[in-house]
Parts: structure tokens; sequence; C-alpha cells
């Protein structure tokens, strides 16, 4: 089946018509002789996932709306949220699914990646990989090019790959859709600005800029939410009984659960990480910069946590800032190594130290002040004068920083 045909003649029409409206390209075709297919059928069934998920949660009365989702076939790593005619849209750049796929399968060809996955001995020790451009197609060629493969040779950390490229997608899917049913469009269209898109810019107006860094934490909390619940019901049983995943559990503990959600985060992260600029430009970026940003989505998941009760698992992981340090640097070694990019060692440096820390705290602090405003336009009616419930439950954790907004739900 072709990417559309499910749904139905009218809706691939009115997609199609909304990204050419924006001059975003068209609905990308699905051609057989090119990957990952799979991904790109998976996005339309994805958003219908999610948005079935937030109808179940939402107070009694309040309507979910109906969000055409979808593949565009520019060939620009990018992803984007918009209104057309009043209806909300969301196109997904096919580029930005085959860096998906790719950095899925380099981060488990890589020995020290997530070395609890399978029997990492097997991959190579510094396997090198053809270095990222910013356009799609040229970027194809050169993976499909690769003799050496982009595999992982272990057989679990290939299912592994698998499994990731498909939660990432499905956290770049929930962060889009979280810029419509967050509020965020409405907000930006009051403010004069009619899209939300993932390819980092920088912006002339510091105060602009944290407003979208802000709003690219909340977009990043709902996915992290809704990714988490997910992996959490794959340690809690729900794998072993899915058949298109054959063999040995890979998801076995919370804690496990909660380093897949995590690097779900990493690999939307990977699709569009430009290199960092000096830190006095950090808030004129308009998305956070990468180090930054995985430390508002390690708060996110701890806020998601804390919101299911899962207290042991949180003891033993986001409560522990030697860990959420060492599991990051993991990540992000390898993100850069599978990126095909320079030492940026530094940067790294730059993002978790007082730097980070501080910059981290402006986007909170901007976040508290927009949250209410932000929230009239949201669609699962969160009244923005009451507590979020993981702020009564989180007793004055170290990682609480401030008012934060992913919608409910008991993962
Ligand atoms: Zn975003």
């Amino acid at each position: 089946m072709s990417v559309g045909e499910d749904m139905g003649l009218e809706i691939t029409d009115r997609f199609d018509e909304a990204v050419h409206a924006m001059g975003l390209g068209r609905r990308y075709r699905v051609n057989a002789s090119e990957w990952p297919n799979s991904l790109v059928a998976q996005v339309e069934s994805l958003a219908r996932f999610i948005r079935d998920e937030l109808a179940q949660e939402v107070p009694a009365g309040v309507a979910v709306p109906d969000i055409l989702v979808g593949v565009v076939d520019d060939p620009s790593f990018n992803a984007h949220a918009f209104l057309h005619d009043g209806h909300p849209v969301v196109g997904i750049n096919y580029g930005a699914l085959i860096l998906v796929h790719a950095l899925s399968q380099r981060l488990f060809s890589q020995r020290d990646f997530c070395r609890w996955v399978g029997d990492a001995r097997k991959e190579e020790a510094a396997r090198e990989f053809t270095p990222l451009c910013d356009d799609a197609r040229t970027y194809m060629r050169a993976v499909i090019k690769d003799r050496t493969g982009t595999r992982p040779v272990d057989q679990d950390r290939r299912k592994a790959a698998e499994l990731l490229a498909g939660l990432a997608t499905h956290f770049l899917v929930a962060h889009e859709m979280g810029h419509i049913l967050c509020g965020h469009l409405g907000w930006l269209n009051q403010h004069g600005c009619f899209e939300a898109a993932e390819a980092t810019a920088l912006l002339d107006d510091s105060s602009r800029a944290l407003s979208s860094q802000a709003l690219e934490w909340d977009a990043d909390a709902f996915a992290m939410h809704n990714v988490l619940g997910l992996t959490l019901a794959l340690a809690d049983g729900a794998e072993a009984s899915d058949p298109t995943l054959p063999g040995p559990k890979i998801v076995r503990t919370p804690e496990e659960a909660l380093q897949i959600a995590m690097l779900c985060g990493m690999v939307m992260l990977g699709v569009f990480l430009p290199p960092a600029p000096a830190v006095d430009e950090w808030s004129l970026l308009s998305h956070p910069p990468a180090g930054v940003r995985v430390g508002l989505h390690m708060l996110a998941a701890h806020q998601s946590l804390l919101v299911g009760g899962r207290t042991t698992v949180i003891s033993t992981t986001t409560d522990r800032p030697g860990w959420a340090v060492g599991f990051s640097q993991m990540i992000f070694r390898n993100i850069w190594r599978a990126l095909g990019q320079a030492d940026r060692d530094d940067e790294l440096r730059s993002s978790f130290g007082p730097s980070g820390q501080d910059h981290l705290k402006k986007i909170m602090e901007q976040w508290a002040q927009i949250y209410p405003e932000v929230r009239r336009y949201s669609y699962f009616g969160v009244d923005a004068t009451a507590t979020p419930a993981w702020k009564k439950g989180s007793r004055g954790s170290r990682t609480s920083v401030g008012v934060v907004g992913a919608p409910r739900r008991t993962p």
C-alpha cells in the first residue's frame, strides 16, 4: 500500500494542497527503489495512534482536532507544523526519515554505544561513517553506495536499530503534533509567525528566540511523555506479544525504557544538529543548543516518570547527576561519530558546564512567562492556572526547575 491510500483521496489531496501552498514541496510518493519506505508508511498511522491516545485522556467535551500528517518530498532535513485555511498540518521531510533510519543503524553499529543491547563486542571499535551533507538526495546516494555497510553485525543490535528508528519517528511526529496540540501554533500566529519548523535558525531578537526555544522544550516534553509511555509498556511486557518483533526482548527494564526514550530524542536532535554557535549567541537560536536540549529531555523524562509514579527508576537514573552526565556523554560521542562530524568535545563541555545550566534556566524562565498564554490555544483543555500534576509529586527534586507542560497521562 502506498502512502496516503488508506487515508482516502480527499485527505491526500488536502495535505498535498496544504504543503504545496506553504512552499514545502509536495506529498512524498513512495518509490520502491528508495528507502526507508516502512518509516514513510508509518508516519500517518503513528499520527492516528498519538491522536487516539490523547483523545482518551482529555476531559470530556474536549475535541482533539484532526491533523493532516504526511511526508513531503523536499530533500532538506526539516519538519513543519502549520495551519492551512485554519486546519492544522504536519509535514515531515522525507530526508528527516532517511536520517532517522541511518542514524539508528549507525549508532548500534558502534561498539561503545548501549553495550547492554546484544553482543556489542561484535561491532567495530571505532567505525567511521560517510559524513552528513545538507541535501537528502545526495546523502541517500552516499549511504546506499557505502559498501562497508551501515547495519549492526549483531542480530539483536540490528533489531534494536529497527526498534529505535520506529520509536524515533514516533518522537518526531509527536513533537510536531505537540506544536499544534499544546497551543504553540495558535500562540505563534498571534505573534505574526505561521509555522514551527525544525531546522535551527539564528533569530535577531533574543526574547523571540528564547520563546521559540521554550516551545521546543514543551513539544519535546509532549513527545517524551508519549514515547516513554510506549517504551515502559515494552519493558512491562508488550514487546513479547508483538509478533513483528521476534527474538529476545530489547527493552527489559524501566531503566532501559528510559534510555531508549532518551535515544529517540537524541536521534531527532541528530537529524537537525548543526554545530552550535558561540555561547553568547545561544539566546538567539530558534532551538536550544544540543547539549542543553538533552538536559531538557532528561527533565521531561523525569517529570513523566514522576507522573507515572516510577520513583524506583528515578532514584537510579534522573535523580543521579552522575548517571545523567555519563549517559548523555555516551550518546553524544556516538551520535557525532555517526554523523561523520569532526570532534565536538568543546561544544559538549560548554553545554553541560555552567553555561549550559544558565541557559537551561533562561529557557525555563521564559517558558514560565509565556506558558499561561500559550495554553489558552491548547487543544487539550489544560487550565493554565491549575498546578500541573507532576509538580504536586515532585517535592523539590533537583531537576524540577519550573513550570512545565506535558499533558497528564499515566505511562
Ligand atoms: Zn519543534
